[in-house]
């Protein structure tokens, strides 16, 4: 740290992203990207004269591609927020909707970046633990004031809530912001999206990095009611009105006309994942049941930080955190039926005491 650091971060942890090494010699399961390419109306999506156009700022208010999802998702382009990143708009919330009295209410286990933002807004943590069996304490949620963050299907448990309890959840108190969290609701959770019109404190945010093969794109986006919105475009007009690029505002509309592509993708996606449990838990695992493109699973005979080193050692990335609570459990992305097979086999060569062999290709 230098000594220019500002003492209000002085002890600030900061987010640590899984790891994206730059080679390609990994089978890589670690941070829940989809294994499929985006669809080709997308890749065709920046053209020679779009790229040459680059002198040129994008449209701050992103309107083409706001009407495209408002009419792909039946709201208004009002109800619509853009962002670099649905990490993006949980920064806008954190800052727009928490300060020393209001804090962030979230379960002790979920998306690691929730306490980071309220450290680093100086917000309070009001941490809500999950269940023994990792279920949402519901009621809990309720009774704590604060503005509500729940990331559904729940990271990195993959568990889902349906849509009643997260009415339950706006209804209990009308006067505070409920951020969904919707990143994985693609791969066959209930969204909460149909609860819009009737509450005025619901803020839905969603990803193309995950369902849409974009994460190297950066895209995320917001759905809320107008005035919810207009506050997050407040804070995104005084931090970086042109936070989305030329090139993925277009991206960001092919994907949305190639809706189609995608929608097969999280099908095959759900399928590969369905099988996987039926593999993993053949293979003596314990399971969480998963909504999401991610098994978390422990294995009674290998700790979690063993399985991860083993399985790198054998060419397969996956995710560990080595938390309370979790540290027995992996995280295992769900890629291609191929890729899958890989795995499988570094488990059962870990299984029986096998030394690493050479990596994957
Ligand atoms: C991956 C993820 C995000 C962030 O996605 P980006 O759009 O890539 O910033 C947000 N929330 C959860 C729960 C995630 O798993």
């Amino acid at each position: 740290m230098s000594r220019f650091f500002s003492d209000r971060f002085a002890s600030l942890t900061a987010y640590v992203p899984g790891e994206q090494p730059q080679d390609q010699q990994y089978v890589k399961l670690n941070t829940n990207e989809s294994p499929y390419p985006p669809s080709p109306r997308t890749r065709s999506a920046v053209s020679d004269a779009e790229l040459a156009r680059l002198n040129l700022y994008p449209d701050p208010t992103g309107m083409r591609l706001r009407n495209t999802l408002a009419a792909h998702y039946g709201v208004k382009p009002t109800n619509v927020l853009l962002a670099n990143g649905s990490d993006e708009i949980l920064s806008f919330a954190f800052m727009a909707f928490c300060d020393a009295q209001t804090p962030a209410v979230f379960p002790d286990i979920s998306y690691g970046f929730y306490p980071v933002y309220a450290a680093l807004y100086g917000v309070g943590a009001n941490i809500i633990p999950l269940r023994e069996d990792f279920s949402m304490d519901v009621d809990a949620l309720c009774a704590a004031p604060g503005m509500c963050v729940l990331a559904n299907p729940n990271a990195p448990t993959g568990m889902a809530l349906p849509r009643a309890a997260i009415e339950r959840i706006l209804l209990s108190n009308p006067n505070r912001v409920v951020l969904v969290d919707e990143a994985y609701v693609d791969f066959g959770a209930e969204t909460a999206l149909p609860l819009l019109a009737e509450h005025d404190n619901l803020l839905i945010a969603r990803t193309y990095s995950k369902s849409r093969s974009m994460a190297g794109a950066r895209l995320g986006f917001a759905f809320g009611s107008e005035a919810l919105i207009a506050d997050l475009e407040t804070i995104r007009f005084s931090t970086n009105p042109y936070n989305l690029n030329r090139l993925t505002l277009l991206l960001g509309e092919a994907a949305v006309v190639d809706d189609a592509y995608y929608a097969q993708n999280c099908k095959r996606i759900a399928a590969t994942r369905e099988s996987a449990a039926a593999r993993l838990t053949s293979l003596g695992f314990t399971l969480t049941e998963s909504k999401a493109n991610f098994l978390f699973a422990r294995h009674p005979a290998i700790p979690g930080e063993a399985l991860y080193s083993g399985l790198k050692a054998r060419g397969v990335l996956v995710r560990h955190f080595n938390k309370p609570r979790i540290a027995e459990y992996v995280r295992i992305t769900i890629g291609t039926p191929e890729q899958m097979d890989v795995l499988y086999a570094a488990i059962e060569d870990i299984l029986k005491g096998g030394a690493p062999c050479a990596k994957q290709p």
